[in-house]
């Protein structure tokens, strides 16, 4: 369905390159290892991940006496499997009422429409949702999320425009509280100048957010665009040095044929993709499942 639509530049960049790959070969050797290789880290994979993969496979070839080329990639969709379960986790963990899920990332990544997508997620299973509109300073970003609120039935906490994005968060938390709200999800900037100006705008907000919210069940999401490839990971490593990251949401999976990045990224920060993006409609962000994933690139 929606996925593997959303996978299709991915399985070109990598199912159908590795199809193409394997038909030309008549035994297996060290020159269909090499080009398979390349394969991966064109599609963002990562030079260790790719590494990895490839002595796994040599390994399992040997084991396994395997001799037909045309069976490396069933091989390789064991591997990939095997290696997006290392990093993935589509929990979130949503225990207490209220629960509260920090969003954080860049302008323009999908942070406000992965938040109005998760909120409709959640109002569907039946849990009670309320927005903070933390994003102060973007213009147009508190009109947005309101947007999104409407589109869904679930009420935004909004101050004006320009106003101390802790301020907004601090009578969110008051509210989910006296609301017997099930699950806050709060917006915020994304204004990433420099480690410092981030530190200045987003410590001041989760300040409030771990004083009001001790014992609560907490989520801090980082949003990822995934087409912007290695520059998502050194945004990445920025926020987290800033900031608690739980899990990862790359969204814009549909934009790139080099969907590896979703192994790449979390592992070289060690937080798992809980959440991807593969197009702009409601029901295209989905929890990362590793086996589905790898089935929509390979059948
Ligand atoms: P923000 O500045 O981070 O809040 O970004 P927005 O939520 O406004 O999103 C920026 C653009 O990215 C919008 O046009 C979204 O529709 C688009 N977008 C978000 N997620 C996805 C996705 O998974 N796939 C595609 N194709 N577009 C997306």
């Amino acid at each position: 369905g929606r996925l593997k639509e959303g996978l299709t530049k991915t399985k070109k960049g990598i199912t159908d390159r590795v199809d193409d790959m394997v038909k030309s070969y008549t035994k297996i050797d060290e020159d269909l290892f090499e080009e398979l290789e390349e394969i991966l880290i064109t599609a963002d994979l990562g030079v260790n991940t790719t590494m990895e993969i490839i002595d796994q496979l040599r390994d399992r070839v040997r084991e396994n006496k395997t001799t037909d080329p045309m069976e490396v990639k069933g091989l390789l969709k064991e591997l990939l499997t095997e290696a997006l379960e290392e990093v993935a986790d589509p929990n979130l963990n949503l225990e207490t009422t209220p629960s509260v899920i920090m969003v954080v990332g860049v302008n323009g990544v999908g942070k406000t429409t992965s938040i109005g997508k998760i909120a409709h997620k959640l109002k569907g299973e039946g849990k009670k949702v309320l927005l903070a509109a933390g994003d102060t300073f973007r213009a147009g970003a508190i009109d947005q999320l309101k947007i999104w609120g409407e589109r869904s039935g679930i009420d935004v906490i909004s101050h004006q425009e320009g106003s101390d994005p802790a301020a907004v968060v601090y009578d969110a938390i008051q509210a989910a509280k006296s609301r017997k709200v099930d699950v806050l999800i709060c917006d915020t900037a994304g204004r990433l100048h420099n480690k410092k100006n981030l530190m200045n705008e987003l410590g001041k907000v989760f300040k409030i957010v771990n004083r009001e919210c001790d014992g609560l069940s907490r989520e801090s999401l980082l949003v990822l665009d995934a087409t912007t490839g290695q520059n998502a990971i050194q945004q990445a490593k920025i926020f987290k040095e800033v900031t608690n990251i739980s899990g990862l949401v790359l969204t814009k999976l549909d934009g790139t044929a080099k969907g590896g990045i979703v192994i790449s990224v979390s592992k070289e920060l060690k937080v798992p993709v809980k959440l991807i993006g593969v197009g702009e409609k409601l029901e295209d962000l989905q929890s990362f499942e590793p086996k589905t994933f790898v089935e929509a690139l390979f059948d």
